[in-house]
C-alpha cells in the first residue's frame, strides 16, 4: 500500500474529472472557435465549465480566465498588475515566504528597477498587519500576499490586509495566491476584497496543466498571451477543453464535498497530532497551520531529506519542504527564523478529502521505523 500524504504537492485526479477529460478529447473535440456544430457545442460547454469553476470559487464567470497552472496565474497577475499600474509607482510588497511563482517574478522586477519589500512571517507563520501598514507607500503599485502558505498551512489575514492597503495605498492592486486555499478553506474573492486571485487545478483533483486567474470585474489587466483572441482577448491560444472540463468537474465535486472534506481532514490532523505526541514526542509542529490539509513538522537533529527518502522506501509519500525546491533549503523555514536543527528536520504532511486513517497509521508506523534506522546528526 502507498500512503499518499503529499496532497499539497498534487492530488489524484478524480475519476469523474478524468472521465470528463476523456469524453471531451474523444467525442467533443471540436475547436470552440469553429462555426459548425462540433465547435459551437464545444463553445457552449466551455461556457458551462467556466460557470462551474466560478460557482466553486464564488465569483462571476466573466471574472475567470483559464491559465495553464498556478505559476502562470501568479506571473500574469504580477507582471500584469505592475504594467497596469506603471504610473502609480515602482514599489511592490510581498512576503518572504511566497511560492517561487510569486518570488521569482518579483526578483525579475527588482532587476528592472522595481523596489520590492518582503514581509517576514512571525513565529506562527503569518504576517503582522502592522508590518504591512508600515511598508505601504503612495507609490506601491502591487501587494501580493498568499492566502494559505504551502509549507506551513498558515492562513494569512488577506481581508484585513486588503482593507489596510485600500486605506493607505488606494491605487495599489492586491493579488493573492489562493492555490492552497481553494476548496480547502471557505472564502470568495469578493469577500476577501482582492483584485486578482490565482487557483490551480491539480491541487483540487483536476489534472496538471490547468488553472485560473480571477480578475475583479472592471479591472483591465494587460493580456497574458497575444494571438487569436480567445479567453476574451486576455489569453490567446485554443482552449484546452479537456483540462477545463476536468477542472470544472473537480470543482463541482470539490464544492459539493467541501465541508465534509474539511471536517475529515481536520479530524485526521488532530488525531495525527495526538498520536505523534504520544508515540514520537520528539516531533514538533512548525507554525499554527490553521488550514486543514497541511501539517508542518520537524524532527530536530535529523535530516528531513534523508527521512523523506526512507519514508518513501517504506511506501509513505511526504515532502521535505515544497516539492518545487528540488532539494534546495526551504526559504520558508529560514524566513520564520527557525534554528538550523529544526530547519533541517522539517517536513510536510498534507491531506485531501480522500486521505484515509490507514494512510495516517502507515505514516506513523513508518516514521517510528525510519527514526530507528536513522541517527540524529546532533543531539
Ligand atoms: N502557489 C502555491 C502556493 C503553490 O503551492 C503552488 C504549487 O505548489 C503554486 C503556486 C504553483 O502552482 P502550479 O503547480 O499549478 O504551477
Amino acid at each position: 500500500m502507498i500512503a499518499y500524504l503529499d496532497n499539497a504537492a498534487t492530488t489524484r485526479v478524480s475519476s469523474a474529472a478524468a472521465q470528463a477529460a476523456l469524453q471531451e478529447m474523444t467525442e467533443g473535440f471540436g475547436n470552440p472557435s469553429a462555426r459548425y456544430t462540433l465547435g459551437t457545442q464545444a463553445a457552449a460547454r466551455l461556457k458551462e465549465y467556466r460557470e462551474q469553476v466560478a460557482r466553486a470559487l464564488g465569483c462571476q464567470s466573466s471574472e475567470l480566465t483559464f491559465t495553464s497552472c498556478g505559476t502562470e496565474g501568479d506571473n500574469w497577475a504580477i507582471f500584469g498588475a505592475v504594467e497596469r499600474n506603471r504610473r502609480v509607482g515602482r514599489h511592490i510588497i510581498t512576503t518572504a515566504f511566497e511560492h517561487a511563482a510569486v518570488l521569482e517574478p518579483c526578483k525579475r522586477l527588482e532587476q528592472q528597477g522595481y523596489e520590492v519589500t518582503y514581509l517576514n512571517p512571525d513565529e506562527n507563520g503569518s504576517i503582522r498587519l502592522s508590518d504591512l501598514e508600515a511598508a505601504l507607500r503612495p507609490d506601491t503599485a502591487l501587494v501580493s500576499m498568499m492566502l494559505v502558505n504551502n509549507e506551513l498551512g498558515s492562513v494569512l489575514p488577506i481581508r484585513e490586509a486588503v482593507a489596510i492597503t485600500r486605506r493607505k495605498a488606494p491605487k495599489a492592486l492586491f493579488h493573492t495566491d489562493a492555490v492552497q486555499g481553494f476548496l480547502k478553506i471557505p472564502f470568495t474573492p469578493k469577500g476577501l476584497g482582492v483584485d486578482l486571485l490565482t487557483v490551480s487545478g491539480h491541487k483540487v483533483h483536476a489534472p496538471k496543466g490547468i488553472g485560473a486567474l480571477y480578475i475583479r470585474s472592471g479591472l483591465k489587466l494587460p493580456a497574458m498571451i497575444a494571438g487569436g483572441g480567445q479567453e476574451n482577448g486576455l489569453r490567446s491560444g485554443t482552449e484546452p477543453t479537456a483540462q477545463i472540463a476536468a477542472f470544472a468537474t473537480a470543482c463541482r465535486e470539490g464544492k459539493a464535498s467541501m465541508s465534509r472534506d474539511i471536517s475529515h481532514m481536520q479530524e485526521l490532523k488532530t488525531g495525527l497530532l495526538a498520536a505523534l505526541k504520544e508515540q514520537v514526542p520528539e516531533v514538533e509542529t512548525i507554525g499554527a497551520g490553521e488550514a486543514p490539509h497541511i501539517l508542518a513538522l520537524t524532527l530536530p537533529g535529523y535530516k528531513a531529506e534523508v527521512l523523506v527518502r526512507v519514508l518513501g522506501d517504506l511506501g509513505v509519500c511526504v515532502s521535505a519542504g515544497s516539492a518545487c525546491h528540488r532539494g534546495k533549503p526551504s526559504h520558508v523555514y529560514a524566513a520564520m527564523g527557525l534554528d538550523k536543527s529544526r530547519r533541517d528536520g522539517a517536513f510536510r504532511v498534507s491531506f485531501s478529502g480522500d486521505t484515509t486513517q490507514e494512510e495516517i497509521d502507515a505514516f506513523l508506523t513508518a516514521l517510528k521505523q525510519a527514526k530507528e534506522m536513522l541517527f540524529p546528526t546532533m543531539s
